[in-house]
Parts: structure tokens; C-alpha cells; sequence
């Protein structure tokens, strides 16, 4: 299974640069982040391996069993976030990607604070109807705002999860309204583009895609 993995790492690596040539972007400026929820360890192992150095999760208790069984990489949370947990979250991980709203900022900001770290996040927008979590983009200014207020942030730019269709011109019209609303908010991470839709996601703009089925194959 690993050689399998490693080899999808390689092959997903060089269509991205092929996308990226083609719409006369630098090859290599888009960071790959396997997201491992509900895929074996071994598997988002063997990536790693294959040169993968970023991993994202949805939940904190799957999180806390996962990563003791990665070598080093950089940890991202990409669920939602809930306030309870901020202190466990902030100490975990590396990255916090799905901020939206103020409440969620503050909570991180202060568990950083208490450990004595400035933790990069980004600002989760919605820009799906069928999307339960996000920051309206009309609203995004505003929470960037706020968060940049929060001692023990970072705020890098945009996080946002596309439309569940199957019309390819309103998933790339998405991902521009999210591209846009990254020049507002300030910032130059836009994480947009997942294993179905990574393709409008880098012509768009992205900087970084979010893959996990493509990566490691049909979750558990
Ligand atoms: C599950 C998930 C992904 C990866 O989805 P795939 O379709 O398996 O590539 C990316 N981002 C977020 C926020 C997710 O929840």
C-alpha cells in the first residue's frame, strides 16, 4: 500500500506543476496538505515519506492519536472549531485553518498566549450555500480586523471549502470570490482546492490544496 501512496504523492505533485505551467504559474507554489481524517496512519505516513511535510485534521481526539505516529510535519486544524477546545487545539497544532468567527479567534488567542505562542490561522470564508461553517465573505474585513487585534496570532490569509456541484464554472467562480476576499483581508496563504476540485482551486489562485481522498483513497 505504501509504494502505492508514495507514487499518487509523486503523481499528484507533477499534475499540480503541469496546472500551474498551464495557466503560467511558478511550479512548486503550491503546498500539498494531506488530510488524514479517517485514513490509516501508515497511509499519510507514506506520503511523508514521499515528501509530503504538511497534514491536516478535522478532529482534535483523532488528531491526538494520529500524530505520535508521524514523523515531523506540519500540523493543520481544518475543522470546526469549538471553543472548549481552543487550549488543546492551540497546543497541538501549527496551523489553525478554519477561523470564523470572532468568539473562535478569541479563544485561540488566548490559549496562545498562555503557552507562549504565536499560532498562524486563517480566516475560513463561506462560499458554498450548502456549507454550514465559514465567515460570510461581505463579513471577512471586519473578522480580519478583530483577529488581528489577538496577541498570540498570525493571521495569514483565507481558508475556504468549495461548492458541492458538479458545474465546474460555478466552482471556479467561487474560488475567485475567495481569491478576491484574500486581497481584503491581507495575507498571502489562500487554501482552496481539495481532491475534486483542485484544478479550478490552482487556476484560481491557490497556494495551498487540502487533499485527502486522491492522496490515501476512499476514507474508513
Ligand atoms: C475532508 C476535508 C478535505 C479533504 O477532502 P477530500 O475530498 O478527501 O480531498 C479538505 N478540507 C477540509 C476542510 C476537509 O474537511
Amino acid at each position: 500500500m505504501s509504494a502505492g501512496i508514495a507514487q499518487r504523492y509523486r503523481d499528484l505533485r507533477d499534475a499540480l506543476d503541469e496546472e500551474l505551467r498551464t495557466c503560467g504559474r511558478e511550479p512548486g507554489s503550491v503546498r500539498i496538505v494531506g488530510v488524514a481524517k479517517r485514513q490509516p496512519a501508515e497511509a499519510v505516513a507514506a506520503a511523508v515519506a514521499a515528501g509530503m511535510h504538511d497534514v491536516a485534521e478535522n478532529y482534535l481526539q483523532e488528531a491526538q492519536r494520529t500524530f505520535p505516529l508521524l514523523p515531523a510535519v506540519r500540523k493543520h486544524f481544518v475543522g470546526h472549531l469549538q471553543t472548549n477546545k481552543a487550549k488543546a487545539i492551540a497546543a497541538l497544532f501549527d496551523v489553525v485553518q478554519s477561523v470564523d468567527r470572532a468568539e473562535a479567534g478569541l479563544a485561540l488567542s488566548k490559549a496562545a498566549q498562555q503557552l507562549g505562542k504565536e499560532l498562524p490561522v486563517l480566516l475560513q470564508l463561506n462560499i458554498s450555500p450548502v456549507e454550514r461553517f465559514g465567515c460570510p465573505p461581505e463579513e471577512a474585513e471586519r473578522l480580519a480586523e478583530t483577529l488581528r487585534m489577538q496577541p498570540g496570532l498570525r493571521l495569514d490569509g483565507v481558508m475556504a471549502i468549495g461548492p458541492l456541484t458538479q458545474d465546474r464554472e460555478r466552482v471556479f467562480r467561487a474560488f475567485e470570490l475567495a481569491a478576491k476576499t484574500l486581497g481584503r483581508v491581507g495575507g498571502s496563504t489562500l487554501s482552496i482546492g481539495m481532491s475534486g476540485d483542485w484544478r479550478e482551486a490552482v487556476r484560481a489562485g491557490s497556494t495551498m490544496v487540502r487533499i485527502g481522498e486522491a492522496l490515501f483513497g476512499a476514507r474508513g
